[in-house]
């Protein structure tokens, strides 16, 4: 079995911006997403963790050495589990305040009892339920995380979840986490999707307002340009029109519909 150092892939992918990987496909595939990216950001005086990923193996050694003497803050772009499962390991963790509750708890995993891959057992010492965090700190829409030279502005971002959040850097960086991403996008469902289009709208206005834009979502390619959100965007709005295509997913409770560039996962609950 693979140990921290082995499980985690670590990119620089600038001086002050690391990529951290995990395969989300290897802790369980019914998901139908490849990868989970965590991003650290090293900013002049202070470091930002966004998300902590699955909690199978310590992730905290990782990031302290990536560090050096910078002090750290930890921030999750929303409360599913295979954003928040390190939580623990660290003193304080910043979350929207509609999932500041969801966190302060522990996080029941016991789906992942029957996923075909072995490196679940690992949960068995948490009997399938991640430790809550420590201390939360809440965010709301236009809040400013300082590190520095590097700063990040909250943007709340409504629909894959109540509390998801992205975050846009002063040098045009936006980490999206899961609100858009390639691969499987996990969409509220039917009848709250125009909502979900409002959040897709009001977060193109915004990179079009900039020079230029890079965005880092926090599954499968890390780093992508604007038309990720515009062909986001166009694939919902033609969701009405392709609806007979669903085929059921039971164990997401959801309806899957796949238009060749994205396989929309839309909740039936
Ligand atoms: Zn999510
Ligand atoms: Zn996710």
């Amino acid at each position: 079995m693979a140990t921290h150092n082995e499980w985690f892939e670590i990119i620089k992918h600038k001086d002050d911006l690391y990529i951290i990987r995990e395969k989300l496909a290897e802790i369980d595939p019914r998901y139908n997403s490849y990868y989970t990216n965590l991003f650290l950001l090293l900013g002049s005086k202070t470091a930002l963790l966004i998300d902590t990923g699955a909690g199978l193996f310590p992730l905290k050694p990782i990031i302290n050495e990536l560090i050096g003497k910078r002090d750290l803050k930890v921030l999750n772009t929303h409360c599913h589990w295979d954003h928040v499962g390190s939580n623990h390991e660290f003193d304080e963790i910043y979350i929207h305040e509609i999932e500041k509750l969801t966190i302060s708890r522990p996080t029941n995993i016991s789906i992942l009892k029957s996923s075909p891959k072995d490196v679940v057992k690992r949960y068995e010492k948490y009997n399938y339920s991640l430790p809550p965090a420590n201390s939360v700190k809440p965010l709301k829409d236009g809040d400013i995380i300082d590190l520095g030279d590097l700063t990040l502005e909250v943007i709340h971002t409504p629909g894959h979840s109540p509390g998801s959040i992205c975050l846009l850097t002063n040098r045009n960086e936006l980490f999206t986490g899961d609100t858009a991403h390639y691969g499987t996008p996990y969409l509220p469902k039917k009848k709250l999707l125009p909502d979900f289009l409002s959040t897709l709208s009001k977060l193109i206005n915004l990179c079009e307002k900039q020079e230029y834009i890079e965005i880092y979502p926090s599954h499968e390619e890390y780093v992508v340009g604007l038309e990720l959100l515009k062909d986001l965007h166009k694939g919902i709005e033609n969701i009405e029109n392709i609806w007979d295509t669903r085929v059921k997913n039971d164990f997401m409770r959801s309806w899957i519909i796949d238009d060749g560039k994205f396989k929309y996962d839309i909740s039936r609950i």
